[in-house]
C-alpha cells in the first residue's frame, strides 16, 4: 500500500500518518521529520537545510527529491509506505511518479485533509506554543500557508485528476478523521 497525505500543516495529516503506519505495518515517511533530525544530527544536509527550515521556505527540489528517492530504496518501504510532506511542488510529484514507475510501483491512494485556514493557523500557532518553536513567528507561519496554496494546491489538483484523491474533512476531531480514513482506504 503506497499513500501520500497531503494538506497543509496544521491539518492533522501527520497524526493519522502515524496511526496508519502503525495500523498497516509501513513506514511513515515525513521529509519534514527527516530534514530536522539532520539539523540535529548536524550532517552536511542538515546545516544546508537548517537556515530555510527556518524561514518557512521549501527546500530546493533536487535535495528533497534525493532524499526521498534514498528513503524509498530502502527495504522497510517495499512493501508499501505513507509519505508525509512530500510531494510538495508538482516537480516533485513528478519526480515521485517516474521513480515509482521505474521500479513497477505506483501511488495507490492519496489522502487530502481539508480544513480551513484559519483552523490551519490556529493548530499550527498552538504547536509552536507547544513544541517551544518560538522562531515560528506569525509572519513565518503565514508564510507557509501561502506557499501551501501556492505550489502544494497544484498537486492536489493533479491527484484529483487522477481519480485517486480521498477529500476528507480534516476539521473533525483525531477520532472522526480516523473513522474516515478507516472507511475510505481499499482493503
Ligand atoms: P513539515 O514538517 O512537513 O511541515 O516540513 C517542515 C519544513 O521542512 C517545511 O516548511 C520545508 O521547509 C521543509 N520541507 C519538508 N518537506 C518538504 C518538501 N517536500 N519540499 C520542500 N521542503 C520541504
Amino acid at each position: 500500500m503506497n499513500l501520500l497525505v497531503l494538506g497543509p500543516q496544521g491539518s492533522g495529516k501527520g497524526t493519522q500518518a502515524k496511526r496508519i503506519s502503525d495500523v498497516h505495518g509501513i513506514p511513515h515517511v515525513s521529509t519534514g521529520d527527516m530534514f530536522r533530525a539532520a539539523i540535529v544530527a548536524r550532517t552536511p544536509l542538515g546545516n544546508e537545510v537548517a537556515p530555510i527550515l527556518a524561514s518557512g521556505e521549501l527546500v530546493p527540489d533536487e535535495l528533497t527529491i534525493a532524499l526521498i528517492r534514498d528513503r524509498l530504496g530502502e527495504e522497510d518501504a517495499l512493501r508499501g509506505f505513507v509519505l508525509d510532506g512530500f510531494p510538495r511542488t508538482l516537480e516533485q510529484a513528478e519526480a515521485l511518479d517516474e521513480m515509482l514507475a521505474s521500479i513497477g510501483r505506483g501511488i495507490d491512494q492519496v489522502l487530502f485533509f481539508d480544513v480551513s485556514d484559519e483552523l490551519a493557523a490556529e493548530r499550527m500557532r498552538g504547536r509552536a506554543a507547544a513544541e517551544g518553536r518560538s522562531d515560528d513567528t506569525p509572519d513565518i507561519l503565514a508564510r507557509r500557508l501561502a506557499i501551501y496554496h501556492e505550489q502544494t494546491e497544484p498537486v492536489v489538483g493533479r491527484y484529483r485528476a487522477a481519480g485517486i484523491l480521498i477529500p476528507l474533512c480534516a476539521e473533525l476531531s483525531v477520532d472522526d478523521v480516523s473513522d474516515q480514513i478507516l472507511k475510505a482506504l481499499k482493503p
